[in-house]
């Protein structure tokens, strides 16, 4: 198993780095990415700090530890620009908080995410056929959503993604341990997405191509 969102303590998450990833080598997880909420505010704050434990857990441990962002409510004009920013200060991974219908996400979110190549497109509510075309074209992968709320458009987001071609992945965007998915909780999650049985493979198949992309090969 493979999940590259979840949360820590440096954002809304329960959890210290190093018990999110304990627990997750205990479930049996191969590769975790800690994907923060952050914005001007903290951005500078928390990378380099996710960075740090991401490091000394490399070493120490088994489970490959992936230091990532979740850039959360910026305005779609500073998208962009705040990516880039989350780059340069050594995020491996950058996700946007999408256009999730339980939240006032600005229209435009989606947009200017995969504009900006961010890596992952989370939640992205009822994604357009144009923005998920431009998903397509820009290697942008679009998620699968275990989280209770966000993933009521999961349906919309696997069949706009197929009919588009672009590529999905499935994460659990944990807040605490109960949120943490078994493989078992992961089929489900795909096939109520209204995937084809056997589709978590394919699913984490484009995690893991995602890991070898960014240098954490499994
Ligand atoms: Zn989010
Ligand atoms: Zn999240």
């Amino acid at each position: 198993m493979i999940d590259l969102h979840t949360h820590s303590l440096f954002s809304d998450g329960e959890l210290i780095p190093s018990e999110l990833v304990r627990r997750l080598e205990f479930m049996g997880y191969l590769a975790v990415a800690i994907t923060d909420h952050a914005d001007a505010s903290n951005l500078d704050f928390i990378i380099p700090r996710i960075i740090q434990v991401s490091d000394e857990l490399n070493r120490s441990q088994p489970v490959k530890v992936i230091p990532g962002v979740e850039l959360t409510h910026i305005p779609p004009k500073s998208i962009i620009p705040f990516i880039a920013k989350a780059r340069g200060l050594g995020a491996r991974l950058v996700l946007v908080h999408g256009e999730s219908i339980i939240e006032p996400v600005t229209n435009g979110t989606n947009r200017a995410a995969i504009e900006g190549g961010a890596d992952i497109l989370a939640h992205p509510g009822l994604i357009s056929d144009e923005d998920a075309a431009l998903a397509a074209e820009k290697g942008v992968l679009l998620e699968i959503s275990a989280r209770a709320g966000h993933s009521f458009t999961n349906g919309h987001v696997a069949g706009t993604a197929k009919k588009a071609g672009a590529g999905l992945v499935l994460n659990s965007d944990a807040h605490s341990p109960d949120d943490m998915m078994t493989r078992e909780f992961a089929n489900k999650v795909a096939e109520g997405a209204g995937l084809p049985p056997g589709s978590l493979s394919s699913l984490l198949s484009n995690s893991s191509q995602l890991l070898k992309k960014i240098g954490y090969p499994i």
